[in-house]
């Protein structure tokens, strides 16, 4: 499936052949035969936060249970589509505050990956994704409340992550951010006097948990 009129002027969208040398070719690139608009058809921007804290010598990361398909009922981080013109962080935040009621601490850009969102009914070139993840975190008394679209939100000790997530883009952003979440931590530790961490003074129970 492909777009067939210009969004400027209504004229019909042809497929464009670009010079050698460049890797775009015309399944994603359409002019417009009339006033010559070069349609992008390209994937869709998203962000998504890698939520973590720790608690004693645990470091813990939240995770939300899909309600809605694509991999409904399987685990995710929370997150969303950008809206047209929306910075990456002002969105992110609004994403949290939709689905979680909580607010977007400390972003630190963490990894960018290109995804599928899967629906049967969605041709496949509209179907990709283009995902910015951020590390953040949580304050021990701030706890999510999830929304419709969110069947349950947990903190997971990072030594048992769900194996298979939701979207093959988590599982390969978590195995290559492991090794950096105890720097980050350590981080914010270091910069925000008293450790937010600590508040809680929750022993050896999942901060949160249930
Ligand atoms: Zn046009």
């Amino acid at each position: 499936m492909h777009y067939s009129y210009c969004p400027v002027c209504g004229g019909a969208l042809a497929p464009v052949r670009l010079p050698l040398g460049n890797t775009s070719g015309p399944d994603d690139l359409r002019a417009c035969g009339s006033c010559g608009y070069e349609f992008w058809q390209n994937s869709k921007p998203c962000v998504s936060a890698v939520i973590v804290r720790a608690d004693g010598q645990e470091q813990y990361i939240l995770l939300t249970r899909r309600a809605i398909e694509p991999y409904r009922d399987c685990w995710d981080v929370p997150g969303g589509y950008l809206h047209n013109g929306e910075p990456p962080e002002q969105g992110l935040a609004r994403e949290l505050a939709e689905e979680l009621s909580v607010p977007l601490l400390r972003p630190c850009l963490a990894a960018i990956e290109i995804d599928e969102y899967l629906r049967a009914d969605v041709p496949r070139e509209a179907r990709f994704t283009f995902n910015v993840f951020y590390l953040c975190t949580l304050p021990a008394d701030i706890e999510p409340k999830p929304a419709d679209d969110v069947a349950e939100a947990r903190w997971f000790p990072l030594s048992a992550v769900p194996s298979g997530l939701a979207f093959p883009s988590n599982n390969r952003v978590l195995a290559r951010l492991r090794g950096r979440i105890g720097e980050y931590l350590g981080e914010n530790r270091g910069t925000s006097g008293p450790s937010p961490f600590a508040a809680g003074g929750a022993g050896s129970s999942p901060p949160g948990g249930r």
